[in-house]
């Protein structure tokens, strides 16, 4: 398998090869949507909620990280947020809509549809009554915290695991 995609930037965002997957540059390791549920189900069952803050802290840093490569590839703010939309896409959690971006406040609107890890987690789990997507969170998070260039927080406040349309997530400044 040889595949390489090129899209709106400057560069390969994507390439797959028999040794490895490179997004941007990065090495990365893909495994299947229902390991990762399984994991985070685990992660909750023996640690509770501070498991799952645990995965959403660890992906912010991670992310921040990353974006921090991405800043340079753009030389407009709004080319920075295309890229966040692209990088999810390619990360294969769906199709992301930053429907609110308030500079002033550091705070934003972004919404996810055809997300399938909640769905993943439904058929493996059943519905829940609370927002699955930590990772999501996590990432989105991390683009924020340089976007804003100051703290924020990412807090998802509607899921598709709760039998919504759609997974709805909301920044602001950390507390
Ligand atoms: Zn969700």
């Amino acid at each position: 398998l040889r595949f390489e995609e090129a899209t709106s930037f400057r560069g390969i965002a994507l390439s797959l090869c028999e040794k490895e997957v490179k997004i941007f540059g990065k090495n990365f390791y893909l495994q299947p949507l229902d390991q990762l549920a399984l994991l985070q189900k685990k992660l909750e069952e023996s640690f509770g909620k501070k498991g799952l803050e645990l995965l959403y802290e660890s992906t912010k840093q991670g992310f921040f990280e990353t974006s921090k490569g991405l800043e340079g590839l753009s030389e407009v703010k709004s080319e920075f947020l295309t890229e966040l939309h692209n990088l999810v896409k390619h990360l294969g959690f769906g199709n992301v809509k930053i429907v609110e971006v308030n500079d002033k406040e550091c705070k934003a609107l972004v919404k996810v549809e055809e997300n399938p890890f909640p769905e993943e987690y439904v058929d493996a789990f059943g519905i829940k009554k609370e927002p699955v997507d930590h990772l999501l969170a996590g990432i989105i998070a991390g683009y924020f915290c340089k976007y804003f260039e100051r703290n924020v927080d990412c807090r998802e406040v509607s899921c598709k695991v709760e039998g919504k349309q759609y997974c709805e997530f909301v920044v602001s400044p950390s507390s």
